[in-house]
């Protein structure tokens, strides 16, 4: 399977789903990863371009460390993010069309900030878009209108779990990943007040609980036309 996590900021995906996709390179899926944004605003004290250079680069050290086949990155500074942009929806069309996703994970279309909400509505349009020929881009259209399963957005929403992943064997991994944002440590601590890390660390314990494992990821698929099949695409068991 060919597998495209569509993250907002540069550390979203990591938290979403890393757990997962260590599973899915494990059983041999072919994943690939695209930030939305370049993390311009993840900093107290550094400008908005030295931020951004250090957090992509964050990123693609994380992409590596899961296995990734390609990190890809729009380029979109936060706080900007805006779903009718046709430039960056033709941006993703391409790492669409030229990743070939059968499935697609991305934020919450009811997630706790605008930019990613954005990159929800940004992520379902444009996997709808890459598939139809007579829309042009620089590459050629995707066959398959991808399934799209959506992370679990932080505080409490409309997200009601419609699947789990048991990511006991894979925690550690996506923790290593998670440790590539070093910037990200002081900042989340200093903005939110919280131990950003350690609160999904408990999150997916929590998650494993209500599964019966030690630790879980869990997502709600979109249960829209053509998203839909008669399969499990998501790691089972353990
Ligand atoms: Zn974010």
């Amino acid at each position: 399977m060919r597998i495209l996590a569509i993250g907002c900021h540069p550390d979203d995906a990591e938290f979403g789903c890393f757990g997962t996709l260590a599973r899915c390179v494990a059983r041999g899926d072919e994943v690939y990863v695209c930030g939305v944004t370049n993390g311009s605003g993840g900093s107290m004290t550094l400008a908005p371009e030295e931020i951004a250079a250090i957090r992509v680069k964050e990123a693609e050290k994380a992409a590596k460390v899961l296995g990734a086949k390609q990190y890809f990155n729009l380029g979109v500074d936060d706080l900007t993010v805006n779903s009718n942009d046709p430039v960056v929806t033709d941006k993703l069309i391409d790492v669409i069309r030229q990743t070939k996703p059968d499935l697609i994970f991305t934020q919450h279309p009811d997630d706790y900030m605008r930019d990613h909400i954005e990159t929800s509505k940004l992520a379902f349009n444009a996997s709808f878009m890459a598939t139809i020929p007579n829309y042009k881009t620089a590459y050629p259209c995707h066959e398959t209108v991808a399934a799209i399963f959506y992370m679990e957005p932080e505080g409490i929403s409309t997200f009601h779990p419609t699947e789990f992943v048991d990511i006991s064997d894979t925690l550690e991994l996506k923790e290593q990943a998670l440790k590539c944002h070093e910037s990200q440590y002081g900042w989340l601590a200093s903005h939110t007040g919280t131990d950003a890390f350690g609160a999904h660390r408990a999150a997916n314990i929590a998650r494993g609980k209500q599964c019966g494992t030690e630790a879980a990821e869990c997502f709600q698929r979109c249960m829209l036309a053509q998203r839909m099949n008669t399969y499990r695409m998501l790691p089972e068991g353990r």
